[in-house]
């Protein structure tokens, strides 16, 4: 009889690099290709519309990729245990393969499906998501890294796997039907957000782009909020439409070592692997704080506060600027999620949970262990060695990292006419300056939601509370 697999694709949606797809193509005749939309992911509140609609995107990439090696990405919806049962029965398979995610969601659901599927066919679960496993990496104790620098360097001491090949081509067999392929409609989304063009192809072009144009320039520019300085590769990674193994090499390989954009480039990337292996040992930071002495930190939780910060309505242009980017477009520069993040938690004194659940709704990217790694960052409740007194002010932020004024200017059209010296800082402007650029405060742009100076002071005496908690 054929021997068959199935490979299950689930944050890994390419043929480049993937370790669970090229262990089923060493080990059987025929690999059958399953991608399964699971309505406990589809209707949970922080699915977002945009993500749903990039996913739909590389997974039509992945088919085409497929069909171009002779196989194809078959579809199906439901309880993953229940469906990829049915399938074993249908073809036969005497395995599932899949590459491993670290979510405690993910876990658990994996857990259910070996339980399922035992007695049926093998069930193999590869390491695939990042540079190295979230196992892999230890202190000298044994115990996981808590600190990013002492990480970073553990990481380079290893050897990162060089990257694999798709394979050339692919046996599929012919009568095991699909779904039909669903509109974002059909899966109960819409959005008038357009997301960047999704998959593996669009991945290895923006990449390469990156590689050519960009990482030069990354150390001096990755801050820049108007400029166009980082890769933009957070969606492809998210959903694996990229080999993480794949861009470190790419980027190692492209410049001489010791390169300042290079060096702070796979930093990133690192950083990524280290936010999942926090996840992936400490999986109670989904629900609360990593130091957990902060998960009693009383914050004030303004539920108007909050609606105005996600709507972009704060009266602080760079704050204003960032959320709107983040509802227009589906994503943020890194460094205005630092700032609208210590906004939140220090300036207005909201539970990081809030802008959690907010970024995860409407990111692209959006991703459990790097969007929870940050915002406890920001916080000061997680990892993060620096203590809660680095409280960002976001009018000398603005002027650092967006001294022309540009990125507001880009996505606060109130503010277009407003000159330079008052942009980030309007209600300054004197009454007749303000009338003279058409932005009366208070009337076309939002005064100042709170006075930075007495919410930092009050943030101070929220968290000295808790002072050194481990
Ligand atoms: P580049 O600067 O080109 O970096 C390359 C890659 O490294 C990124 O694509 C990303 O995969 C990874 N990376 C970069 N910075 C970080 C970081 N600090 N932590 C983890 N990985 C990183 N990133 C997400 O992918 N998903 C999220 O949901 C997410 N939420 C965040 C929330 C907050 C509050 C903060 C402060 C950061 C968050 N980040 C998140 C990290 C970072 O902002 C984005 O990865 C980055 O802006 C993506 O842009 P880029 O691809 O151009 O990054």
């Amino acid at each position: 009889m054929t021997k068959r697999i199935l490979c299950w694709f689930r944050r890994d949606l390419r043929l480049d690099d993937n370790t669970a797809l090229l262990a089923a193509y060493a080990a059987a005749e025929e690999v059958v290709p399953v991608f399964i939309f699971d309505d406990a992911i589809l209707s949970r509140p922080d699915t977002g519309a945009v993500r749903v609609a990039f996913l739909l995107e590389s997974l039509r990439n992945l088919d085409e990729n497929l069909r171009a090696r002779g196989s194809r990405l078959l579809l199906r919806r439901g309880r993953p245990e229940h469906v990829l049962a049915q399938l074993v029965t249908e073809t036969a398979a005497s395995a599932v393969y899949f590459n491993r995610d670290v979510e405690p969601f993910a876990l658990a659901r994996d857990a259910r499906v070996r339980a399922h599927l035992e007695g049926r066919c093998a069930v193999e679960g590869f390491d695939d998501g990042g540079l190295t496993a979230p196992e892999a990496v230890r202190t000298k104790a044994g115990t996981p890294y808590t600190v990013f620098t002492p990480y970073r360097q553990a990481v380079l001491a290893q050897p990162i796997p060089r990257p694999r090949l798709a394979p050339a081509m692919l046996r599929t067999p012919a009568d095991v039907p699909s779904d039909p392929w669903p509109s974002l409609k059909d899966l109960g989304f819409a959005t008038s957000v357009s997301p960047p063009p999704g998959g593996e192809t669009s991945a290895q072009a923006r990449l390469q782009g990156f590689i050519q144009n960009g990482l030069a320039r990354y150390a001096t520019e990755r801050d820049v909020l108007s400029a166009d300085g980082t890769s933009r590769l957070s969606p492809y990674l998210r959903f694996g439409c990229l080999s993480p193994r794949r861009a470190y090499w790419a980027a190692r390989e492209a410049v001489p070592e010791g390169s300042p954009g290079m060096e702070s480039w796979i930093a990133e990337l690192i950083w990524r692997d280290f936010y999942r292996q926090i996840l992936f040992h400490f999986p109670y930071v989904e629900t609360g704080a990593f130091r957990r002495a902060y998960d009693d930190l009383a914050w004030e939780n303004n539920a108007s506060w909050f609606d105005l910060w996600c709507q972009g309505k704060t009266g602080f242009p760079i704050v204003d600027a960032a959320m709107r980017q983040l509802l227009t477009t589906g994503w943020m520069h890194n460094r205005a999620r630092m700032i609208v993040a210590s906004f939140l938690t220090k300036d207005l004194l909201i539970d990081w949970r809030w802008g959690e659940r907010h970024f995860m709704k409407h990111l692209v990217d959006g991703d459990l262990a790097a969007n929870n790694g940050g915002w406890q960052w920001a916080a000061s409740t997680g990892t993060d060695a620096q203590p809660y007194f680095r409280i960002f002010n976001p009018t000398a932020q603005g002027k650092k990292f967006d001294p022309t004024g540009a990125y507001v200017r880009q996505y606060v059209p109130e503010l277009r006419a407003v000159p330079d010296r008052w942009i980030h800082e309007p209600s300054r402007m004197p009454p007749d300056v303000q009338r003279a650029f058409r932005c009366v405060i208070g009337v076309d742009y939002p005064a100042p939601l709170v006075d930075h100076g007495r919410q930092r002071a009050k943030a101070l005496t929220m968290f000295g509370r808790f002072a050194s908690p481990e």
